[in-house]
């Protein structure tokens, strides 16, 4: 059951003769699942691999699909839909809106998507259960922990029950106490609620919390990690 399908991605930034080939020629696949990371050095392309999955930026050639739809054919407002219904985002910075309670922060999608108050409500007991912050809701950012904070971002991440979560760099801003509190937060959210994580990390011991590493270099994957043990079984 394959969520996300990229075949032979090239991409080239600039013109003339200061091109940079940032991706060259990448394919490989995620099934439904599965908990990914993307590692390599800086400017091997790791954030233009996650930019173009995450449709915000194009690819030069090649194909991208996410549980079949084909990215690459899709116009701006088609994909604005699709990055709002099937994308979930984890950010480097919480981005948790401070004059907003908890709750109010995990509901934004949902509310974009204006789902009925009862299903919403549903949603969020869901999410605020499984990932420890259904106490908090009614508190606004500033009076949690960073632990609580991630969490309750990650749970925002997912209440729309996207067919694949995206991070960049999620641990970039945070000491290795709550790098590990996030990986272990990622690692329920895949193993207890079923999500497909996708992770872009430098970050080896970040990396090694993922069952698949993928390892980026001049735009191409040069090596494979798998850690058989922790894949869901379906
Ligand atoms: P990473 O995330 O692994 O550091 P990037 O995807 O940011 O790598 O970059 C890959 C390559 O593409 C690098 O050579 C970088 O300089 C280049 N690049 C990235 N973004 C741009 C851009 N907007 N314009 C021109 N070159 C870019
Ligand atoms: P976590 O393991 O989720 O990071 P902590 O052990 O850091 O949680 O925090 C324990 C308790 O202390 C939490 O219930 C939280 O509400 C409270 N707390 C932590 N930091 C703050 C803060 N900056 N402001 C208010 N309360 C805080």
């Amino acid at each position: 059951n394959e969520i996300l399908e990229i075949k032979n991605v090239t991409k080239y930034y600039g013109k003339g003769s200061v091109v940079t080939k940032a991706l060259d020629g990448i394919s490989f696949s995620v099934e439904k699942g599965e908990f990914t990371a993307i590692m390599g050095a800086s400017g091997s392309g790791k954030s233009t691999l996650l930019n173009v999955i995450s449709t915000i930026d194009r690819v030069s050639s090649g194909e991208i699909f996410i549980e079949g739809a084909r990215l690459t054919e899709m116009e701006e407002k088609q994909l604005a839909n699709f990055r709002r219904d099937q994308l979930g985002f984890i950010f480097q910075e919480y981005n948790l809106l401070d004059t907003l309670t908890i709750g109010e922060n995990i509901l934004l999608p949902l509310n974009l998507q204006r789902k009925s108050h009862e299903d919403a409500d549903r949603e969020l007991v869901r999410v605020s259960e499984a990932l420890g912050v259904s106490d908090q809701l009614s508190k606004f950012p500033y009076e949690l922990s960073g632990g609580q904070r991630q969490r309750a971002a990650c749970a925002r991440a997912i209440i729309t029950n996207p067919a694949l979560v995206l991070a960049d760099e999620p641990t970039g801003a945070l000491d290795s106490k709550n790098s590990k509190l996030l990986m272990e937060t990622f690692q329920m959210m895949n193993q207890s609620l079923g999500s497909t994580i996708l992770m872009v990390t430098h970050d080896p011991v970040v990396g090694s919390y993922a069952n698949r590493v993928l390892f980026l270099k001049d735009g191409k994957i040069w090596n494979e990690v798998n850690r058989g043990q922790r894949k869901r079984q379906e």
